[in-house]
């Protein structure tokens, strides 16, 4: 073969020359590779460090300007069950919104006594306990009052009296069993998608023939709807009614919406926040396989967290725009006595956690295992068989401090501010002990609902200083009550709280037998419906959301609707407030000192950038 002209013998000086090029390539490929590394770590901490709302030090809270306020709310409650509950009920729903309210027993109500009131709720089913007080509090809000009926009352001579101006033309004998709620009006963020089936329906409501003065905003969903809310003009005044007896926590979003429909105007605060937890993640992944996803994927449960769990879940929040707080479990052994193992096993916790502060996520603590920070004098109620007590104080205290020290080596930069108990569960003893030992523990976040021996929470900051963000729904079933739940608090607190567990889907009370695919479309589903019913929702991270919480919290609310406007003044206004403001029958005109966001027909999103805020009317 003809060597061509160029195509000689290399010497063995340009073979080292040509070596020692390639090894410089290779060491400037390294040094770029360390260099991206590095800026990649620094990002993810510098995401860490810049959380868009961080939580405030007490003392500027303590700073703010308190008002002296009147009260603007009468609520007439009768002393048996229904009136106890009912009265329970809205008095919650009125301190959580900042309504200055009174209470009066019905049989104690004096003559005159609610002039001076801008609205009175009748949380009483027996009108007779009112006996002729009824009169005088039809003729007040004739004369302009707004009255709101927490349910309709049961059948006497005195509803035979009032109902006319109630707008009742006919009122059936047996009460209905009401299996859904229907929106007439889609009134409430999300509910005009669809309808929102009742967990254990029961006689609730009232059939009734209503006449064409009234507007019907809700009524039950099946062949023969009977209203559920409903509002009139009466006079210069208005009247709505909510034929519906739910006095569980759950249902103050629907009273609170009812009663926003009373007067020209009216302004409630809010947090503005939507969290998606993921408990126990990053957490050791079981070994071996699962049947559900054997069967689906044909692959092990390492493998198909790693390869479809997770890269299906970041797809799907990464689609709505909805960020993840990750709650670390450093090993499921059950140790609760002293010394505890450490975990050496860190490859997926590097992997799972960066992943996930990459998404401008958040982590925080759920445990060092999965056994609840509780000691021998707790109850599991016999509803826990594997649960362990810890066996004393010291024991608990080494448990997170290992977990910390776990974390605080993982991730450093992390703040690790938020606590999330095991199943829900935790004593008095370990939450005093985390307040008191971890001060960097700032939110706690457990439950919202009542449930067997959990820590069910409130929105709110606790006398210790700790904020409790409850989460109000969780897991891939998302049956109805779930879209109930969160369409309530949604309009209650403009709030969206949602936990998951990567092992959802090895267990088949949270819906392993629907398989993973089925699974994934429903939480898809509930996403695409939230993102729907409220696009301006803010997507923060737990430590965020107690931020935003705790500025919740502080506020005091003073408003005065008039035909031309909405004045409202804040009392514990620090550097931003959230309100929904509710118009009826009006359009507004210019805002100062605030921001206002149509959401959707008569409500809006007010941003107040002052303590004072007017907006104009037409
Ligand atoms: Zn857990």
């Amino acid at each position: 073969m003809r060597k061509k002209p160029n195509d000689r013998p290399v010497s063995q000086e340009e073979r080292r020359r040509l070596l020692f090029k390639r090894m410089q390539i290779v060491i400037a490929l390294f040094i770029l590779l360390t260099f991206v590394l590095y800026m990649v770590q620094r990002s993810v901490t510098y995401q860490v460090d810049s959380l868009a709302l961080d939580i405030l030090p007490q003392a500027d809270l303590e700073k703010a300007a308190v008002l002296e306020q009147e009260p603007d709310c009468l609520i007439v409650w009768s002393d048996d069950a229904q009136g106890r509950a009912a009265s329970g009920l809205m008095s919650d729903v009125m301190s959580q919104e900042k309504v200055p309210y009174e209470t009066v027993e019905a049989s104690a109500l004096a003559a005159g006594q609610i002039e001076g009131y801008r609205n009175v709720v009748l949380a009483t089913e027996q009108l007779d306990t009112l006996g002729e007080r009824i009169t005088e509090i039809m003729e007040w809000a004739e004369n302009g009052g707004n009255l709101m009926f927490f349910d309709l009352p049961s059948q006497s001579g005195y509803l035979d009296l009032i109902r006319g101006r109630l707008g009742i033309v006919g009122v059936g004998s047996n009460y209905s069993v009401v299996e859904g709620l229907h929106f007439c009006i889609p009134f409430m963020l999300g509910s005009g998608q669809r309808d929102f089936g009742i967990t254990n329906p029961y006689e609730s409501s009232l059939p009734v023939l209503l006449d064409d003065t009234c507007t019907v905003y809700m009524e039950s969903t099946g062949p023969d709807p009977v209203p559920i809310l409903w509002k009139r003009d009466l006079g210069q005044g208005t009247v709505v009614v909510m034929n519906l007896d739910f006095t569980d926590k759950i249902y103050r979003g629907f009273y609170l919406s009812a009663y926003s429909l009373l007067g020209d105007a009216f302004a409630w605060p809010v947090i503005n926040g939507s969290t998606f937890y993921i408990d126990d993640f990053p957490a050791p992944v079981p070994q071996g396989d699962d049947k559900h996803v054997t069967a689906d994927y044909g692959m092990s449960v390492r493998d198909f967290m790693s390869q479809i769990w997770w890269p299906d879940v970041q797809e799907m929040a990464q689609e709505h725009g909805y960020r993840f707080t990750g709650l670390v479990i450093e090993q499921y052994s059950d140790e609760v006595s002293n010394p505890l193992p450490v975990n050496h096993d860190l490859n997926r916790y590097r992997y799972y956690g960066r992943s996930l502060l990459k998404m401008d996520g958040e982590i925080g603590f759920h445990g060092y295992n999965h056994m609840p920070l509780v000691l021998s004098n707790f109850d599991y109620r016999g509803e826990y068989d594997e649960y362990k007590v810890w066996e004393d104080m010291d024991a608990m205290v080494s448990g997170v401090t290992e977990l910390n020290r776990f974390c605080s080596s993982l991730y450093p930069g992390e703040k690790f501010q938020v606590y999330v108990p095991p199943s829900n569960i935790l004593s008095p003893e370990g939450r005093q002990m985390l307040h008191e030992q971890f001060p960097q523990i700032k939110v706690i976040a457990s439950t919202y609902l009542p449930d067997g021996c959990c820590y069910d929470q409130e929105f709110e900051i606790a006398e210790d200083g700790v904020i409790e963000t409850p989460r109000v729904i969780s897991g891939y079933i998302l049956p109805d009550f779930a879209y109930l739940s969160a369409l309530a608090e949604l309009n209650y607190r403009f709030v969206n709280t949602h936990f998951q567990h990567p092992d959802d889907v090895l267990d088949e009370d949270r819906g392993a037998d629907l398989g993973w695919a089925e699974m994934s479309r429903r939480l898809d589903a509930y996403m695409d419906w939230l993102k729907a019913a409220a696009p301006d929702l803010r997507d923060l991270t737990g430590t965020e959301l107690a931020g935003a919480t705790q500025r919740y919290c502080s506020l005091q609310v003073e408003q005065t609707a008039t035909e031309e406007t909405l004045a409202i003044e804040l009392g514990g206004f620090v550097d931003e407030a959230w309100l929904l403001v509710r118009l009826n029958g009006h359009e507004p005109g210019p805002v100062q000192g605030g921001e206002l966001t149509p959401l959707q027909d008569g409500l809006y999103l007010l941003k107040a950038e002052s303590s004072q805020i007017q907006v104009d009317l037409k």
